[in-house]
């Protein structure tokens, strides 16, 4: 894929800091880490987000992603560990090619999730919500 600095690593044009990979997926260091250790897995075929993700490379990547937070949490690295997918402009994400980052998580560190939650839904609400959920997935065969 042009223009695609994540394809460019892959291809060996743009320099990386490689921690594991496999027919599918490659995990390397993130330039712009949270703390030490933060790690990028992506899938070694392009694909921008979750819509056009191969599920089997989707599985490799979170496959990936739980050996490389067991071995933050073995080096001391982590106390804990966020996986995190951004997809899409409004959550956040700034390179399209797909990638899971494996966020390895120490008291106090710099990385904050806040939510500034809406009042709790009713029960009907959450059912109504849940039901138009599986009404769509059976739609798309998921
Ligand atoms: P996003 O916001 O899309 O989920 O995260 C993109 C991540 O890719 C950021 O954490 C950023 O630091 C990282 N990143 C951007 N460009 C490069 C690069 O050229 N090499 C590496 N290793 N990481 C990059
Ligand atoms: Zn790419």
């Amino acid at each position: 894929m042009d223009d695609c600095i994540f394809c460019d690593i892959l291809a060996g044009q743009a320099e990386a800091s490689f921690v594991a990979g496999d027919e599918r997926v490659v995990a390397f260091a993130d330039i712009l880490p949270i703390g030490e250790g933060h790690t990028l897995v992506i899938p070694r075929r392009h694909a921008i987000g979750l819509h056009d993700l191969d599920p089997e490379d989707g599985a490799a990547m979170f496959r990936l992603g739980q050996r490389i937070a067991a071995a933050q949490r073995r080096l001391g690295l982590a106390e804990g560990v966020n996986l995190f997918l951004a997809d899409g402009v409004v959550a956040g994400q700034e390179v399209f090619h797909a990638h899971l980052h494996v966020l390895p998580r120490q008291d106090g560190d710099a990385l904050t999730l806040s939510v500034d939650y809406a009042p709790a839904p009713s029960r009907d609400a959450l059912d109504t919500t849940a039901a138009r959920l599986r009404d769509a997935l059976e739609h798309t065969g998921g």
